[in-house]
C-alpha cells in the first residue's frame, strides 16, 4: 500500500467482524505490538466466518496448502500445522473445516501469548458513531463500546434475488435465498429436481452439500453464459512468471493472456498475472476497470478462481452421468405450481421460452456488497450519515490504498477501516487468503506505527 501520512496515534481497535479478515486484523495488531483489540462477533465461532464453518468435510480449499499461511512472513505456517495433524503437504487441498480449526488455534494462541490485550466479544453491532478521536459502537442487544478506530470486517453481504425470483413470492420451503443462511433441511426425493440459480464455485459447494445429504436426484445449474469453474492443473505443471506488470488493459491484455496461454498454458498464462493484478486494477482507468467487468470478468473468473482435482473430478462425473446439467439461459419468470416452482428461461443462444420444473430452487448467484440494497443495520447507519460511500462499481466500501474509509465528501477517515471482500472496488483481487492476509498486515502495520520503523509494506 502507498503511504500517504502517519496514522492517528491509536491505543483501543475494535474490530468488527471475526472471519478471516477480521481475525487476522486482530493477531497481526497484536503479533506488531499495536493497539489493544476489541474483536466483535455475532456467529457462534471466531476465526471461521463463512468460508471455514462449513460442517461439510468435502468442501475443499481451493488453493493448495503451500499458498494458504495466514501470515504473509511466515509462508509455510499452514503447512507445518498440516503436517503436525498428520492431515497432508504442501500441495494438498485441505478441508475448509481444518483449516478453520487452524485459523482459531492460532487465534487461541495468539490470545494466550498477548494475555489482556485481545478482547473476544460477541455481539451484532447495529450502529457505529463517529466523533474526532474515536467511535461508538452500539449493539442489537443494547449495550456500547467505545474504542479510538473501528475495522469493519463483515465479509460480503447476502446474494441478491435474480431476477424473476425477487417479486415471485415463493415460500422458503420452495426457494433458498441464501445458501450460507438457510441450510437444506427440508427432505427431497430422488425423483426431485433441485434448480440451482449460478454455475459458479457456490453452486459447486451447494452441490457437494446435496450429495453430503444423500440427496439422488436431478440438479440443474444456470446462468446466463453457463460457465463453470474449471480446475487446478497437477501440482507438476509448468510454472511461469512476468518480470514486470504488464502495462496494457482491455483488448491488448487479452491479445497478451491468448498469446502467453500458447507458449505456457492458460494456468501458467493467469497465474503469472497474479502478483500484479491488485496494482494493475489500482492503476487501471475506471473506465478500463468497468470494461473489464462488462467483457472479461465472466470468463475470468472461471480460470483465476479454480476448482481443486478431486472437487473438479466429482463435478465432471455428476455431468457426465447426468445427475448435474449446466444450462446457459436467462431467467424470465418463477412461479409456485402444486408444491413445484415452474422456471420460464431462454436459453443463450435459443429464441424460445423453455421451463424448469424444481422441487427447490437455490440462489447461488454469489455474495454481493452494493451499500445501496443492503439491509445491514450497521451499513445503513453509516451511509445514511455520510461516512461512507460505495465504490464506483458497487461492490462494496469506497477505501484508499490504505483501507481507510471515504465519507460521502471524499474526505478519507484513518478511525474507521474496511477489509476483505467488501474492499474489492479499490483492490478487486482482495477476496481470496493471500490478499487478504497481506492486507490485514499492512493494515496493522501501519496502525501499531510499525511501518515507520521497519520499511514499507512487505
Ligand atoms: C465458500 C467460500 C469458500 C472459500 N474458499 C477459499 C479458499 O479455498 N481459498 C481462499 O484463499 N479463499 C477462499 N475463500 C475466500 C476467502 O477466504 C473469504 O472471502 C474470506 O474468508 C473472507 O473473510 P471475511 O472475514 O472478510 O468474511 P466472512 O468470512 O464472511 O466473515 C465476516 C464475519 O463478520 C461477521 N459480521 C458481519 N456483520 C457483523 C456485525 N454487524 N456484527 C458482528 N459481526 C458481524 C459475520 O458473522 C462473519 O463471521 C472462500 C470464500 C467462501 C465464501
Amino acid at each position: 500500500m502507498n503511504d500517504i501520512g502517519a496514522p492517528p496515534r491509536i491505543g483501543h481497535v475494535a474490530i468488527i467482524g471475526a472471519g478471516f479478515s477480521g481475525a487476522l486484523q486482530a493477531i497481526n495488531l497484536l503479533r506488531h505490538d499495536g493497539p489493544r483489540v476489541t474483536l466483535i462477533e455475532r456467529r457462534g465461532s471466531f476465526a471461521r466466518g463463512i468460508a471455514y464453518s462449513t460442517p461439510n468435510a468435502a468442501h475443499l480449499l481451493n488453493v493448495r496448502a503451500a499458498n494458504m499461511s495466514a501470515l504473509p512472513d511466515d509462508p509455510d505456517h499452514f503447512v507445518r500445522w498440516l503436517a503436525a495433524t498428520g492431515k497432508g503437504k504442501a500441495q494438498s487441498f485441505a478441508s475448509r473445516q481444518d483449516y478453520g480449526r487452524y485459523l482459531s488455534e492460532l487465534l487461541r494462541e495468539t490470545i494466550a501469548s498477548t494475555p489482556d490485550r485481545l478482547m473476544l466479544m460477541r455481539g451484532s453491532a447495529a450502529e457505529l458513531k463517529l466523533c474526532a478521536d474515536g467511535v461508538t459502537i452500539g449493539f442489537g442487544s443494547g449495550g456500547r463500546l467505545a474504542a479510538d478506530a473501528a475495522v469493519l470486517a463483515l465479509g460480503n453481504l447476502p446474494p441478491h434475488d435474480p431476477f424473476g425470483l425477487a417479486d415471485a413470492g415463493l415460500p422458503a420451503g420452495l426457494y433458498s435465498a441464501d445458501p450460507w443462511a438457510d441450510g437444506f433441511d427440508q427432505p427431497l426425493d430422488d425423483d426431485d429436481t433441485v434448480l440451482i440459480i449460478g454455475t459458479g464455485l457456490t453452486m459447486v459447494d451447494v452441490v457437494l452439500s446435496l450429495e453430503a445429504q444423500g440427496f439422488g436426484g436431478k440438479i440443474i445449474a444456470i446462468s446466463r453464459r453457463g460457465l463453470a469453474p474449471r480446475a487446478h492443473g497437477d501440482a507438476s505443471m509448468a510454472r511461469s512468471s512476468l518480470s514486470e506488470k504488464p502495462a496494457m488493459y482491455g483488448s491488448a491484455l487479452v491479445h497478451f493472456v491468448r498469446e502467453r496461454t500458447r507458449q505456457v498454458g492458460w494456468r501458467a498464462a493467469i497465474d503469472e498475472l497474479r502478483p500484479y493484478t491488485q496494482a494493475m486494477w489500482l492503476s487501471a482507468p475506471q473506465a478500463e476497470q468497468g470494461r473489464f467487468l462488462r467483457h472479461i470478468r465472466a470468463w475470468w473468473d472461471v480460470h483465476r478462481h479454480r476448482l481443486s482435482p478431486e472437487v473438479a473430478a466429482r463435478i465432471d462425473a455428476l455431468r457426465a452421468n447426468g445427475r448435474l446439467r449446466v444450462v446457459a439461459g436467462k431467467i424470465c419468470e418463477a412461479r409456485a405450481v402444486e408444491g413445484d416452482v415452474a422456471i420460464r428461461y431462454r436459453p443463450r443462444h435459443g429464441d424460445r421460452i423453455e421451463v424448469i420444473t424444481a422441487r427447490r430452487v437455490i440462489n447461488c448467484t454469489g455474495p454481493q456488497g452494493d451499500l445501496l440494497r443492503t439491509r445491514e443495520p450497521l451499513l445503513q447507519g453509516l451511509m445514511a450519515a455520510g461516512h461512507i460511500r460505495p465504490d464506483p462499481h458497487r461492490f462494496g466500501i469506497d477505501v484508499t490504498a490504505q483501507a481507510e474509509t471515504i465519507d460521502v465528501d471524499g474526505h478519507r477517515n484513518a478511525r474507521l477501516l474496511a477489509l476483505g471482500p467488501m474492499t474489492r472496488g479499490t483492490f478487486w483481487e482482495i477476496v481470496a487468503v493471500p490478499d487478504i492476509r497481506t492486507q490485514t498486515w499492512s493494515v496493522a502495520r501501519r496502525l501499531s506505527h510499525a511501518h515507520w520503523v521497519q520499511g514499507e509494506g512487505l
